[in-house]
């Protein structure tokens, strides 16, 4: 059995507590790794690496930084499908999924590559007579991210891109159920020049986050993951001084007018419903239908789902593949079959799937669920799993005081040949990230990711300019020169 181990000070570590998790592929249900979890000594040992390596890091130059950011984007852009055979291997998801993973990842590296322009300060002469006033950004010192399973790649990417970039050092501690890209990511950094330290991979489960948000050392935790947890880590960390942004879980909304193209609603819907098998932070978990657009669409999704072919992600032939765990698989179907007693309708139900020649898979076919109500468990939970619920309004402003009475507001959409409703919907909902007739609307990496209400705990959003805000300080100097008498103005006598 294949183990996983663990990368700090510049190395690869092997783990030595002797708690162990087990990493399984997804599409044969059978385990292929054993990870070790970090205990509280070696978590304390990557961070005292991380502290010693900002000494140097955190004074490097801005050209230096961008030298080895634009390295480490070359290596990446290069290895980039054995990153995704990666994910697809301990994800589950299909290959071409996973390549777009690595690619939005590598989108922030980009934005990262651009550091000496994002760290420009702003300078104000002569706010008095012989006095100037000028602001500029410090890097924090050691930074910690806290990352999900479902995207093992480009979650991470968010984060240390920008963290690093900043002249902050960064401990990553990845999901423990697909922990491979990481490590292999910080290898990358390695050949592209990071000096060891600046980067480190700790494996682990609760144990390892106690001990990051506990540690004196790290002075900033940038969480990904679902709302409970992401809620417990920025209680526990701004308890302790610490800065945290911590982005949570979400039920996402499409919103279909009488108005809308139905076909392609429903094309984008149900892409946005199954991709990924559902685990996706921004994948839509309930469209509602509003005036009389409903049955149509019902029958427009329920023609999707089953026109969707699953499979390993392996597989070329394969559009969506299992989800995560077994424990995920059997989470997912007991909604589908408390939705069923509460009244809903099923109008495709995708338990009972069997993928020939992957009998052991954890699959669960997409899964249309209509007639549900706000009340009902499948509508209240988030998921995370290929099942849409349908729901019925009766106007736009219903439709929009259900998206509002909703807990959570990461991402929301609407269809509509109506500039007017598009309009009034993005400015009346209250959710961070919007679509317009796009499905998933996840913003370019020179914006900032995050949502509002219980998808994000913290002020700041993760990557773009906020990310860079996140990650580090400003400060203002006010000065005075020396000889601060009245210096005589010098006109300038040409004309260019
Ligand atoms: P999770 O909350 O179970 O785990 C996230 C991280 O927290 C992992 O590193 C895990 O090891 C750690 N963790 C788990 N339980 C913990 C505990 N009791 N104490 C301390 N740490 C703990 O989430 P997941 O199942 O890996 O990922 C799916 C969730 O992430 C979904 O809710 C999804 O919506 C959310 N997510 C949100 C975004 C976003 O941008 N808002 C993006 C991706 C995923």
């Amino acid at each position: 059995m294949r183990s996983i181990g663990h990368w700090f000070a510049g190395k690869a570590v092997e783990g030595r507590s002797g708690r162990t998790g087990a990493v399984y592929n997804p599409a044969t249900g059978e385990q292929q790794a054993e990870v070790s979890f970090v205990g509280a000594d070696e978590v304390d040992e990557a961070v005292r690496a991380a502290a010693a390596a900002f000494l140097e890091w955190g004074q490097s130059s801005l050209s230096q930084r961008a030298k080895i950011l634009f390295s480490f984007r070359e290596l990446l852009n290069a290895h980039m499908p054995e990153l995704a055979g990666m994910i697809v291997d301990e994800h589950g998801k299909v290959y071409s999924d996973a390549l777009g993973e690595v690619q939005r990842g590598l989108e922030v590296v980009e934005f990262a590559c651009g550091i000496p322009h994002l760290l420009k300060g702003e300078y104000s002469d002569q706010v008095s007579r012989g006095v100037d006033v000028f602001s500029y950004r410090q890097p924090l010192g050691v930074v910690a991210g806290i990352t999900p399973f479902n995207f093992p790649a480009m979650v991470p990417m968010w984060m240390y891109p920008v963290a690093i970039a900043c002249g902050n050092t960064f401990v990553l501690k990845p999901s423990e159920r697909d922990p491979s890209p990481s490590l292999r990511v910080a290898e990358l950094w390695a050949e592209a020049g990071l000096p060891e330290g600046v980067f480190n991979v700790i494996n682990g489960d609760k144990l390892a986050v106690d001990a990051i948000l506990g540690h004196p050392d790290v002075a900033a935790v940038s969480f990904v993951g679902s709302t409970p947890i992401a809620r417990y880590v920025h209680e526990k960390a701004t308890a302790s001084g610490k800065r945290v942004q911590a982005l949570g879980g979400a039920k996402n909304h499409a919103v279909v007018l009488p108005d809308a193209d139905l076909s392609f609603a429903a094309d984008h819907v149900s892409a946005a419903a199954f991709g990924s098998a559902g685990e996706r932070c921004m994948a839509i978990s309930a469209a509602v239908a509003v005036g009389d657009a409903g049955d149509d669409l019902v029958r427009a999704l329920t023609e999707r789902a089953d026109a969707v072919r699953v499979g390993p992600g392996r597989d070329e032939a394969s559009e969506m593949g299992p989800v995560v765990t077994l424990q995920a698989k059997e989470r997912i179907t007991g909604y589908i079959e408390r939705a069923e007693r509460e009244g809903a309708r099923l109008a495709r139900d995708g338990r009972g799937l069997v993928v020939a020649g992957h009998e052991g898979g954890f699959f669960v076919g997409p899964t249309v669920v209509d007639q549900v109500t706000p009340d009902m468990e499948v509508y209240r939970d988030e998921i995370f799993g290929p099942v849409l619920s349908v729901l019925r309004a009766g106007t736009v402003d219903e439709a929009i005081e259900l998206v509002n009475a909703n807990p959570y507001g990461n991402g929301t959409a609407v269809f509509t040949s109506s500039g007017e409703a598009a309009r009034r919907f993005h400015r009346e909902v209250n959710v961070g990230m919007i679509g317009l007739n796009v499905p998933i609307p996840v913003p370019m990496a020179y914006y900032s990711f995050g949502g509002w209400k219980d998808s994000l705990f913290g002020e700041r959003r993760i990557h773009g300019p906020e990310g860079v805000g996140f990650y580090t300080r400003s400060k203002v100097v006010t000065s005075v020169g020396r000889h601060p008498g009245p210096a005589p103005a010098r006109p300038c006598t040409s004309r260019r």
